[in-house]
């Protein structure tokens, strides 16, 4: 192996709570989070009609208060992601609802500077600058696919043929077999090394004989080969996200984003194989909507998001539960997210909480989704 760390990490499901700071001009009132402890502890109050603050205590695998920056958040999950690169699939997504930092820990803020970068940014430079360091040793692809869905449908967000056409819907999602390690006989993989030893592509065309393992198999693939494909690939992603929608914010808030990180590595001593796998979910926001409020569309987004929400916590739910029958077929985001979720694969999910004491009743509700599942 070769992050050792990542050992310490077993446990399948981890959970991280996120608090976002008060943002300049928000009116700010009190906060919800009355404590932060150091080993993951999380108290909330509301104050009750009778003025005594109601208080609950929560427990996570860590917090990281309104304080915390990017590059500390990132840190934490280092070896989480690099564990990818051992051959594992990780998934890490984003639970909470509108306006609390989802987007800000997953992606960064709107035109963010090198600082402001979210795990996605984070991730793909550290996977990049990994393969590339250690080339002598391995060979390393790492390829990317970006998708959104919305209402139960699957479409490409970097299909870059300009036109409408760039949003086919994908309907082939295929479910995922667990074993990701393919051992190919190492000389034949070793003797085209050696004919094109700084093509880092001879492998990834090679691999496309195999049987990809990828859920959705119709989707573009780009690899990845500096920062600037780093930045490159995030910018056609979100640009194609904002097409169609009337206002940004409010579609991206309804659908889910998922980037996901394909690496492929070969052994150049023993031409052994593998493949891992990177899920960076945004999810769709979580508040409640008010049935008597919304009709139509606005009604079925709800409702969608609502079953896949649903769906994500009974899979998290079953893998806890060490479960028999784990449910991946419920949702879109679940088939697509199944080969990160259970088995041998690593899942962390970041809690994103509101400070504001006018959000105390989504907050409730986001934590007790989180306590169901952690
Ligand atoms: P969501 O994606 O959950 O709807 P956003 O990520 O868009 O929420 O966050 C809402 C606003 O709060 C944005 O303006 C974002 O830049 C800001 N924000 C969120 N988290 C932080 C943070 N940790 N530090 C600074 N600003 C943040
Ligand atoms: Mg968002």
């Amino acid at each position: 192996r070769l992050y050792n760390e990542v050992q310490e990490l077993r446990g399948n499901i981890r959970v991280y709570c996120r608090i976002r700071p008060f943002l300049p001009g928000e009116n700010v009132k009190q906060t919800t989070t009355e404590y932060i402890g150091d080993n993951g502890e999380l108290l909330i109050a509301n104050p009750s009609k009778q003025g005594k603050d109601v208080q609950r205590m929560f427990k996570f695998n860590k917090v990281f208060g309104p304080a915390a920056t990017q590059e500390e958040v990132f840190l934490d999950i280092q070896p989480l992601v690099r564990s990818v690169l051992d051959g594992y699939n990780v998934c890490i997504f984003a639970y909470g609802q509108t306006g609390s930092g989802k987007t800000y820990t997953m992606t960064g803020p709107h035109s963010a500077t090198e600082k402001e970068w979210g795990v996605n940014y984070r991730a793909l430079n550290d996977l990049f600058h990994i393969s590339w360091n250690r080339r002598d040793a391995y060979v390393y692809e790492v390829c990317v696919q970006m998708v959104e869905i919305y209402n139960e449908q699957v479409r490409d967000l970097l299909a870059s043929d300009g036109t409408q056409k760039k949003y086919p819907f994908l309907h082939k999602i295929y479910d995922f077999k667990f074993n990701q390690t393919h051992v190919i006989p190492a000389s034949m993989w070793y003797r085209l090394y050696l004919l094109f030893p700084f093509n880092l592509h001879t492998l990834g065309i090679l691999s496309n004989s195999l049987p990809n393992g990828l859920a959705v198999p119709d989707a573009s693939m780009l690899p990845v080969k500096s920062t600037s494909d780093v930045l490159e690939l995030m910018h056609i992603g979100h640009s194609n996200r904002a097409v169609g929608a009337t206002a940004l914010n409010e579609r991206s808030s309804r659908s889910h984003s998922i980037v996901t990180v394909h690496v492929r590595g070969m052994d150049l001593k023993t031409g052994a194989t593998l493949r891992g796998s990177l899920h960076l979910v945004d999810l769709a926001g979580s508040e409640r909507v008010d049935r008597s409020e919304v009709t139509g569309d606005r009604l079925k987004e709800a409702q969608h998001i609502n079953k896949s929400l649903s769906a994500l916590g009974d899979v998290i739910y079953a893998l806890s539960q060490k479960s028999a029958h784990v449910p991946y077929r419920n949702s879109k985001l679940t088939q697509v997210l199944q080969s990160s979720l259970g088995g041998h694969a690593k899942t962390l999910m970041f809690v994103q909480i509101n400070p504001d004491i006018g959000s105390y009743s989504e907050t409730l509700s986001t934590l007790k989704f989180a306590e169901r599942v952690s």
